[in-house]
């Protein structure tokens, strides 16, 4: 037991629960940080902070979450996550707000309801093609890691079976190496209402172990890039043109890689963060209310040879497995999700107090945290501190104590948090400096975070002007860690996004960023 410096209080370490479903690297984190395991034996049931596992939670169990508790699952988002109900909730939107916002999900068909309109665009295709072939995927809408998928050609390939998507086959890939991949983006979704997300700025290229090929559709290896498959391959442990051994790069390696041939990495990312917003606005109203949780969600994304981005497919529960040296980030990715979750837990992470005042700051603590306290029943602002980690060239783990103490009123918070953005820079400066430089042309972008950077300038130039704040009075942090805020990115969505979502003023407001990124 630690004794806290500001109140002279015995303070006790947080508590984690897990089950058998819980990523070993849940727990090795959690316990790194100082936390101690739920013991249900030995603990009464609700002395828990965070409950973490893979499945998601019944909802009696969110109803009965306490104010001091975190879950890592928010009810309602398998309306993301199951491939046929994805496809349907974009169709809608594309519906309700036009085709050119709502154009990056491959042409999808869900069967069996379907099946008569995939036939129709099937033949009509083939027509048009006249000699030239016509690729189609066939993936079953529930399962995950590449399995049940079939891809085809001919239609007599077709195998007609329910709970199944059809859909158009992206067969111009970009190729690193001849070699297809796609891209792992990590989204963590603090909260549904008000809507915040924040987008990891690192993450994952998985690569498909063999060269591309059309003319044989059942090489897995070659038209798939789940690395659960990739890895089982013979050519997994072969050095490869290009990309090496094994099946993955970071995403710095592959944003540097990409500069090297000079393409506008950042463009790509802004429409990848552009993607990822319009996609969770597909479903952030529809989602029931739920308090203390969060979603890690990972966004299947895969890159044309225009450089056009395609969502296939949004996870629950990424993969957060250590397989290969490059798996290494998913440690960092916990550790800062951890940060983000309780950056404004008003309290030290690891130092709970352990009597009932503080059981009682703590309560206070969460419900301040997630709305369900004024500003001024919130604790002393001097309790707010949280560790930053940032990490050196070899990977190793160098941790700042990073305290905050923002001024009186909450409305200068957002100014306060912004003078540890030079952290930040150059946590992402390290991180790229550690990576294999592959040919730079030019200057590496100094940063990439484009929208939230795009939010804390326009916080700048307004510091006297009255700020829109969020339904506790507080806007939400920019940054933790690695993970970058993308939504609300200005005052006006930040407004659309409280008091109910207004999703027309968010789409005009995401439509004028395109219309200025396209001119
Ligand atoms: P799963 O949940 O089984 O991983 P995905 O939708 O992620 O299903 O598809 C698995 C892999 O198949 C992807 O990683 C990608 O390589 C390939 N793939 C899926 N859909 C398409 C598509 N429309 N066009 C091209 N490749 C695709």
């Amino acid at each position: 037991m630690e004794e806290d410096e500001s109140s002279g209080a015995l303070l006790k370490p947080l508590v984690f629960r897990v089950d058998e479903t819980t990523p070993p690297v849940v727990q090795s984190v959690l316990l790194e940080r100082g936390w101690n395991k739920f013991d249900e034996q030995e603990q009464n049931a609700e002395d828990w902070n965070l409950y973490w596992r893979t499945s998601s939670f019944r909802m009696t169990e969110h109803i009965n979450v306490k104010p001091w508790q975190q879950l890592n699952h928010h009810p309602g988002t398998t309306k993301l996550t199951r491939k046929d109900c994805l496809a349907k909730h974009l169709k809608h939107m594309r519906r309700m707000y036009g085709t050119s916002l709502y154009q990056f999900i491959p042409l999808t068909f869900v069967m069996p309801n379907d099946y008569t309109k995939f036939v129709a665009e099937y033949f009509q295709e083939r027509q048009m093609l006249g000699t030239k072939r016509s690729y189609w995927i066939c993936k079953p809408a529930e399962l995950s890691r590449g399995r049940g998928i079939l891809i085809f050609s001919d239609f007599k390939d077709f195998i007609v079976d329910d709970m199944y998507i059809v859909q158009k086959y992206i067969s111009n890939p970009l190729l690193i190496g001849r070699y297809k991949c796609d891209l792992r983006i990590y989204v963590c979704v603090t909260g549904f209402k008000p809507l915040t997300i924040y987008v990891y700025q690192e993450g994952l290229v998985r690569f498909a172990t063999e060269k591309f090929d059309l003319s044989n559709l059942q090489n897995n290896y070659a038209h798939l890039t789940n690395s659960s498959i990739n890895k089982s391959g013979a050519s997994y442990e072969k050095i490869k043109e290009v990309i090496g051994h094994g099946c993955k790069w970071t995403l710095s390696r592959f944003f540097s890689y990409l500069r090297s041939w000079d393409v506008d990495d950042l463009l790509l990312w802004k429409k990848i963060h552009r993607m990822v917003i319009l996609t969770i606005l597909a479903i952030a109203p529809s989602v029931p209310s739920a308090a203390n949780c969060f979603e890690l969600f990972g966004f299947d994304i895969l890159i044309d040879d225009s450089l056009k981005p395609w969502l296939l497919e949004v996870n629950c529960s990424p993969a957060l497995t250590l397989d290969c040296s490059t798996d290494v980030l998913k440690r960092k990715l916990v550790h800062d999700i951890i940060d983000l979750i309780y950056l404004n837990g008003l309290r030290n992470e690891g130092r709970e107090a352990s009597n009932a005042t503080h059981r009682n700051s703590n309560i206070n603590a969460a419900k301040s945290d997630r709305g369900g306290l004024d500003a001024h029943d919130c604790l002393p602002y001097e309790s707010l501190s949280f560790t930053s980690r940032m990490y050196n060239k070899d990977d190793s783990v160098v941790e700042k104590a990073v305290s905050v103490h923002p001024k009186a009123a909450p409305v200068s918070q957002l100014e306060g948090e912004m003078s540890g953005q030079d952290d930040f820079h150059l946590s992402t400066k390290e991180m790229a400096q550690s990576k294999p430089k592959i040919r730079s042309r030019h200057t590496p972008h100094k940063t990439l975070m484009p929208y939230a950077s795009l939010f804390q300038s326009h916080s700048c130039k307004t510091k006297t002007s009255p700020r829109v704040l969020s339904d506790h009075g507080k806007a939400p942090d920019p940054q933790a860690g690695n993970f970058v805020l993308v939504f609300p990115f200005n005052e006006a969505t930040l407004g659309a996004s409280r008091n109910g979502l207004n999703v027309k003023r968010i789409i005009q407001e995401l439509q004028k960023l395109m219309n200025k990124q396209h001119s």
